[in-house]
């Protein structure tokens, strides 16, 4: 029989639960990839590193399914049309794709299981890009976790070699569909052209993702300490694969688990991590209303922010005339990517010492970073703007410049994304304004803004914006 797998975030051959399931059960399996138009239509800066990365990592798994006799078929529509017809055309009786968990995806799913449905066909998903489901891990209560640690303690508990076990799905390449290889269409065919991704030498597709964990397991002991320096080579940079699909959860996670077991610390956090990122997509299976731009907690919905658009402005384009934040946000806009301890600098400012809604933060992360995910982004805005599950609490604020001089010690990394602070000494580096009235000043920092606001006023004015407006019972 046929059947047909529906590649969406999960762009690899190996490791894959849809693919593994789909060529077990059927003689002939095709494999396929939409470049949906409802997704790339509202995309308006057509430089786009993600759709380029995703491009790169098709093109490099056609390869490895035309070395095996089958292909990927790239198909530029509707992927909720394109599918069933597809199936139609191939005689497919079954589908096979991957669960997501965002509501708008799971709506499109339904969409294509009725139309899949109506003539006589099966869409079948699995669970494949997180380690436990949203109904996986619950409290005693049956309830989900609104609480990050007792939920990755009950994630710990249940973890196991069962769960980390890869598909093997090579062993059964001999069902993929046999078909003469069809040509990646061109990029630029799809209205899009070419980004900086080369230049930023970010390695793509199967094989980057691979490369880049084998080169951050050289570095997993250090992992701890290393992870909250943007200066330090500390991080796995691997966000954007797991976004993809590129390389597999499981793999990621046995490598970390067994680690851990050795008492390898680093290697502990960074499962943690990866926890955190699972227990992101079960909050957002649960709470379908956080994509209508809900706050977690309802009493914070009615946040009365100021909203100043040329501070909005300020802050996109990186001139707040706080370096670190500056930094940060031109490192976002020059590579897609962003460090966390960077992330978290600044959201908190934009909600706590600009007063802007994290709505707009969290709207322009998703325009910008490389790695965006509703799930994490969601998360990690709600977390610094206090109106998240397991949030800080709203009276803790960064302060930038204890942040910048206790993270980026040296400049080092202020140096690299705000050149015009460059001869500044690792002290006036992270708040140049003090050095206001020095003689030496001017011409060392050139047109680097002053600080748009006070810190201290701000923090005060924050305060009391979720003091009077926190509707607590
Ligand atoms: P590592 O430190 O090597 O971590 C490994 C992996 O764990 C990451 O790739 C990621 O998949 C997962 N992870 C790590 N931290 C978190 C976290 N806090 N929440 C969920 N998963 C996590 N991450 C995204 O993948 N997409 C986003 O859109 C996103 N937006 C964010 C917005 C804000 C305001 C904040 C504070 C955090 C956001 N994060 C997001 C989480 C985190 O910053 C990134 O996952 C991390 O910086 C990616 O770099 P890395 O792969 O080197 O991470």
């Amino acid at each position: 029989s046929n059947a047909l797998v529906w590649l969406r975030r999960d762009l690899r051959a190996d490791d894959h639960a849809a693919l593994y399931y789909a060529l077990r059960q059927h003689q002939h399996v095709s494999v396929a990839f939409v470049f949906d138009t409802d997704i790339l239509n509202r995309l308006t800066d057509k430089q786009d590193r993600r759709v380029e990365f995703i491009w790169e990592s098709v093109r490099a798994l056609k390869a490895v399914l035309q070395q095996a006799g089958g292909d990927v078929l790239v198909r530029y529509g509707c992927a909720a049309e394109e599918i069933p017809r597809l199936a139609v055309q191939l005689h497919a009786s079954d589908v096979y794709a991957n669960r997501d968990y965002e509501p708008v995806a799971i709506a499109r799913d339904a969409q294509v299981a009725e139309l899949l449905a109506s003539t006589g066909k099966t869409l079948h998903l699995f669970k494949d890009q997180v380690l436990f489901e949203q109904d996986e891990v619950l409290t005693q209560a049956g309830k989900p976790y609104g609480v990050f640690t007792p939920y990755k303690n009950a994630h710990l508990a249940k973890l196991n070699a069962f769960y980390l076990r890869a598909y093997p799905v090579k062993k059964y390449f001999a069902s993929l569909a046999r078909c003469a290889p069809e040509p990646m269409p061109a990029l630029e065919s799809m209205g899009f052209s070419r980004t900086n991704l080369h230049e930023m030498r970010l390695p793509v597709g199967l094989a980057g993702a691979q490369q880049l964990f084998n080169d951050f397991l050289q570095r997993i002991d250090e992992y701890h300490e290393a992870r909250n320096f943007p200066a330090v080579k500390g991080v796995s940079y691997l966000s954007v694969h797991l976004r993809f699909g590129t390389i597999s959860i499981r793999q990621l996670a046995r490598a970390a688990f067994q680690l851990m077991k050795t008492g390898n610390a680093g290697a502990a956090t960074w499962l943690s991590e990866l926890i955190w990122r699972d227990f992101y997509f079960q909050i957002v299976y649960h709470r379908p209303d956080l994509q209508q731009g809900s706050a977690y907690k309802a009493d914070y919905n009615q946040l009365p922010f100021a909203n100043n658009a040329d501070w909005f402005a300020a802050w996109c384009e990186g001139r707040t005339g706080f370096p670190i934040v500056d930094a940060a946000m031109r490192q976002l806009n020059q590579t897609g990517y962003m460090h966390n301890r960077l992330r978290m600098v600044v959201a908190s400012f934009l909600v706590k010492d600009l007063l802007i809604d994290w709505r707009w933060g969290e709207r322009y992360f998703a325009e910008r970073l490389i790695d965006f995910d509703f799930a994490a982004n969601n998360g990690g805005w709600q977390w610094a703007a206090s109106t998240g599950c397991d949030a800080q609490p709203y009276f803790r604020i960064f302060n930038p410049q204890s942040q910048s001089e206790k993270f980026d010690p040296q400049g080092k990394f202020i140096r690299k994304y705000v050149p015009e602070l460059m001869a500044l000494d690792n002290k006036a580096i992270h708040a140049p304004w003090q050095l206001k009235g020095d003689r030496l000043f001017a011409p060392k920092v050139g047109d680097y803004p002053l600080p748009l606001v006070d810190h201290a006023r701000q923090r005060a004015l924050a305060l009391s914006l979720y003091k009077n407006n926190v509707n607590q019972k």
